[in-house]
């Protein structure tokens, strides 16, 4: 069995979706089990239509409405054959958002669990369209809800999945489809809590759906379908030259998707990690090339094998002498300076006080809610670049040399992972691209070559 999950890039449209199903029809004797994310800029649309219900503006919403409404059902009627029985299920999604989107407007304010419920929408419709596109493809397909599967915390917007609830769920619901010779279609990034309620995994999170579901039901493999070749050895908008990177190792692939490379959600590693199930990246478009494996395989001895980065970064210091190590204080800070949004890149604590590293527009959020805590001082316009390799933590007789690039760009910061497997700097803005093309090269000449 393999779980094939297709981003919002690879269902963009009745032409990627019969490319998607080709794809999916050529895998037919491997059983596979296909994930999809929402039509690519529709969750961004309903997280836009959420706020304009809540603002009152009933203009804006009955609009943003029905451009969801033509590009679905114009999808549909691109994708032809599966005639009114899809149009009215589409029909029957648009209804219920319409209901909640106008119920929210009416109330004019709402708790994350609506909000859950709206933009889990987009992949209940892509869902529909890629099960429509696979049936014309001649592939037996059966829609499964994801809420009946995936079965989560009821913490709405960022929800945790439950790795035994799932498996039972995955169990009874989706493996007997694949034993039957059926390919069941799931969407991404939606669960639903223990009372039923739709939940989310958090932005791009059906990456984690996939992975979560490959464990759950044991697969060989799990492949993540995209638009680019797989993982590189740098941002290839950043740095001419960047290569794919044929094989990478669970921690690598975490630590390039948590400082920056668009890739992958840093999530999702995890339980691949746990199962040892091995992650493909490939892509959609161009899905002869091999792209890039993802597994528990050491990858060698301590080489920089890719380059991240991040810009937008900020660096927050509090002082707060001799009481970071106190009681619930640590506890108290994180759940303060973490908020809704994504998660700190690091969190230094010492006797004097603490830093935290954290997506800049997130930084004066923090700072309010830290003020009592201690005094705040906040540095922004700052970049992070690191250099990922498994067992670099080995070779501190290498970091020097990558360090002494930095030295002359405003190094602020070292940066490390807690496995040893990335060695980042946090440095000005301004400087990343200038120590993204020096580590580049230098990483370059330790790059093993494709098969
Ligand atoms: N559609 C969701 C998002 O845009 C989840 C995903 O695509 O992974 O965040
Ligand atoms: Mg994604």
């Amino acid at each position: 069995m393999i779980v094939m999950k297709f981003g919002g890039t690879s269902v963009r449209g009745a032409e990627r979706m019969r490319r998607v199903a080709e794809i999916v029809h050529n895998r037919l004797g491997e059983g596979p089990v296909v994930v999809t994310s929402a039509m690519a800029g529709v969750t961004d649309a309903l997280s836009g239509l959420f706020e304009i219900a809540l603002r009152g503006d009933r203009e804006g919403l009955d609009d943003g409405l029905g451009r969801l409404r033509e590009l679905h059902l114009g999808v549909a009627a691109e994708l032809g054959g599966a005639g009114q029985s899809l149009d009215a299920r589409l029909e029957s999604h648009l209804r219920e958002l319409r209901v909640l989107l106008r119920g929210l407007r009416l109330v004019g304010t709402a708790r994350a669990r609506s909000r859950d419920a709206v933009l889990g929408h987009g992949e209940l419709m892509a869902q529909e369209l890629l099960a429509a596109a696979l049936t014309a493809a001649g592939c037996p397909t059966r829609l499964v809800p994801s809420t009946r599967v995936v079965v989560t915390d009821a913490c709405f917007g960022a929800a945790a999945p439950d790795l035994e609830g799932t498996r039972r769920q995955a169990r009874t619901e989706v493996s007997p489809l694949v034993e039957q010779g059926v390919v069941p279609v799931l969407g991404g990034y939606v669960g639903a809590s223990p009372e039923g309620l739709p939940t989310t995994l958090g932005r791009g999170g059906s990456d984690l759906s996939a992975s979560l579901l490959g464990l759950a039901l044991g697969a060989d493999a799990v492949e993540i379908w995209t638009d680019v070749d797989g993982l590189m050895t740098a941002d290839p908008r950043r740095v001419q030259g960047a290569r794919i990177l044929p094989r990478a190792t669970f921690r690598e692939a975490a630590e390039l998707a948590g400082f920056g490379a668009k890739v992958l959600h840093p999530a999702s590693i995890d339980p691949a990690l746990q199962g040892g199930v091995p992650v493909w990246i490939r892509n959609s478009l161009a899905p002869s090339r091999p792209g890039t494996l993802i597994g528990r395989q050491a990858s060698g001895g301590g080489e920089v094998r890719a380059i991240a980065s991040r810009a937008s970064m900020a660096e927050l210091r509090l002082h707060c002498p001799g009481r970071a190590m106190e009681g619930d204080f640590l506890g108290r800070l994180l759940l303060a300076a973490t908020g809704p949004g994504p998660a700190p890149i690091q969190v230094a604590v010492g006797p004097a006080g603490v830093a935290i590293i954290l997506p800049a527009e997130q930084a004066s959020l923090a700072e309010r809610q830290l003020v009592d805590l201690g005094e705040v001082q906040i540095t922004a316009s700052l970049g992070l670049v690191a250099a990922v390799g498994e067992g670099l933590a080995h070779r501190p007789d290498r970091w020097a040399l990558w360090l002494e690039q930095a030295a002359d760009l405003g190094l602020r910061r070292i940066v490390q992972g807690p496995f040893g497997s990335s060695l980042g700097v946090l440095l000005s803005e301004s400087n990343v691209q200038t120590l993204v093309e020096r580590w580049h090269a230098l990483c370059l000449s330790s790059v093993e070559e494709g098969p």
